[in-house]
């Protein structure tokens, strides 16, 4: 499968048009952004890293179940994925309290959450993606009600199935950010998961080993990538 004609680019990925009107090629780039887009930088070979973290995980994903757009890897850096009419929502689990929660709250970073915490952030930089609740998405019409509640269950699910497969590798899934969409009136998972948009902590050390290393300006992001990859067992192509 080819990648015909650029669809739009986002920050960290372009998304292609290819011959089957169904299926888009993903191309995850080397930039890396934080704070909505104000900082951008390259970090060589992210991308790769991403998307054979992605495709493990989206394939663990499907395998416990849960519906993704995922079909398969093309190359070191290329996933065939299902084109999805995407919600422009994220939904986040909080296993433990970071980032925007602990500035919103003024909580200490680690607090523990059982059952764990479900947000909503409107997706729009412009905006800094303010925080909504389910009853935003349905009165704008971003998505109906049974939607929400799907991709909340969703959610919640990946959840319980990544905590466990992280922590069989000594670390804590502390929070991170899914989006969903449509594809023949069903919820499916779309984008990606990857040490971009969640958070990992060593269980011994605590030692961060995500995207935060970027945010944080502590070094080491992609050795820290790929020390996460290499626990889970993948094998990188590039
Ligand atoms: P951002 O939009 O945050 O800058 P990316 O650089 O990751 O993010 O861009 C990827 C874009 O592709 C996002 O807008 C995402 O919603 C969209 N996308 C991801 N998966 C699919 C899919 N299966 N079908 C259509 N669009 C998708
Ligand atoms: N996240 C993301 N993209 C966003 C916002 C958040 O991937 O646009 C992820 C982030 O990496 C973290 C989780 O969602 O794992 C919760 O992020 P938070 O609300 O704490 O925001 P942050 O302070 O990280 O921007």
């Amino acid at each position: 499968m080819d990648a015909l004609e650029l669809l739009y680019q986002g920050k960290a990925k372009s998304a292609y048009v290819t011959e089957d009107p169904e299926l888009l090629i993903l191309k995850f780039r080397d930039d890396t952004s934080a704070f909505d887009g104000e900082i951008i930088e390259q970090l060589s070979e992210k991308g790769a890293i991403n998307n054979q973290f992605n495709a493990f995980i989206m394939q663990k994903l499907a395998d416990a179940g849960i519906p993704t757009h995922f079909v398969e890897r093309l190359n070191a850096t290329d996933s065939l994925v299902k084109r999805l009419e995407m919600i422009p929502v994220e939904c986040v689990v909080r296993n433990r309290a970071a980032g925007s929660l602990v500035k919103r709250l003024g909580v200490d970073e680690g607090l523990a959450f059982d059952p764990p915490l479900f947000e909503l952030f409107l997706k729009n930089d412009a905006l800094h993606d303010p925080m909504i609740t389910e009853h935003h998405v349905e009165a704008f019409g971003w998505a109906s009600r049974d939607e929400m509640a799907r991709m909340h269950q969703l959610t919640l699910e990946t959840n319980r199935v990544l905590k466990q497969l992280f922590d069989d590798s000594g670390l804590q899934l502390v929070d991170f950010k899914l989006e969903f969409g449509r594809a023949n009136g069903e919820i499916v998972l779309g984008d990606e998961f990857s040490p971009d948009g969640c958070r990992l902590w060593d269980k011994v050390t605590g030692e961060k080993k995500d995207k935060d290393r970027f945010r944080q300006k502590l070094g080491g992001v992609l050795d820290a990538y790929r020390e996460v990859a290499e626990r889970l067992g993948i094998v990188f192509d590039s």
